[in-house]
């Protein structure tokens, strides 16, 4: 379970304080898809971002599966960190290294052994269906394989939560579509939280269970996606 609470933050700017997050709270289940969607501008960003602390809050607290994560020191968020996955838009691989070496470097940054993580590798781009791709580099792959990639890569360390900051935005429909797919098969296989943030309504309905609306920082409704959208 995901529990945020009166969390703020501000970024300074010119003409005075943005309130980009203001007395945020959320509960989200353990095994869910939580969809977080508002305009450009409402704090999507700011939000996930401060679940894995690459935002710092100003105020209020996360705790991630009981871990108070707004309370962790550097080096106990960097362990937190590892059981926390990201994707991202622009998918941020490493464009000198191969599919393979990609997937590897957190496995390799948590210290494993060589072999463990040689299998591990093999058996994560399976699940993404990309078992045939490892020694391509990210410039020879499609947008979705790359988001592929970028998923296997969020999720070798087994996190028990999977954060996704507008992981469909740059693909077309029918690749948004197949993702969205791979994300709903993942929390059916391995059971983690995905928690997601989208501008697009259609993202939200496909496969989030339960959402919450943001607005100018502020959380406006809350609750399951079809009573939220599907009226009589
Ligand atoms: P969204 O993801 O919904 O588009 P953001 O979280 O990116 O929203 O932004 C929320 C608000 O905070 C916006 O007004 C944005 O301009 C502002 N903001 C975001 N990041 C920064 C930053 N690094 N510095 C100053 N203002 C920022
Ligand atoms: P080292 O990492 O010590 O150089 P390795 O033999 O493990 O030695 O790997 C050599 C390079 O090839 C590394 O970048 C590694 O990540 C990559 N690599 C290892 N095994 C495979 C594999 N089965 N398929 C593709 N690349 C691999």
């Amino acid at each position: 379970m995901i529990v945020i609470r009166d969390l703020n933050k501000s970024y300074p700017s010119a003409a005075g304080a943005v309130r980009a997050l203001e007395n945020v709270n959320l509960t989200i289940q353990k095994g869910d898809i939580f969809g977080i969607i508002g305009f450009s501008g409402a704090g999507k960003s700011t939000l996930i971002r401060c679940l894995n602390r690459l935002e710092e809050p100003d105020s209020g607290s996360i705790s991630i599966e009981g871990t108070v994560i707004t309370d962790l020191r550097e080096k106990e968020l960097r362990l937190a960190r590892r059981k926390i996955g990201m994707i991202f838009q622009q998918f941020n691989l490493l464009d000198s290294k191969t599919v393979f070496d990609n997937v590897a470097f957190p496995l390799k940054v948590a210290g494993h052994p060589k072999e463990y993580v040689r299998k591990r590798v093999r058996e994560i781009l399976e699940l993404v269906k990309l078992g045939d791709k490892e020694k391509a580099y990210p410039s020879q792959l499609s947008g979705g394989q790359k988001q592929r990639v970028g998923i296997a890569r969020a999720l070798a360390n087994e996190p028990d939560v999977l954060l996704s900051d507008e992981a469909t935005s740059a693909l077309d429909p029918q690749t948004t579509y197949s993702i969205l797919e791979l994300l709903a098969d993942i929390n059916r296989q391995l059971g983690l939280t995905i928690v997601l943030i989208t501008h697009e309504l259609d993202v939200l309905q496909h496969i989030c269970r339960n959402m919450a609306v943001i607005e100018q920082g502020r959380i406006v409704e809350t609750g399951p996606v079809d009573k939220l959208f599907l009226h009589p």
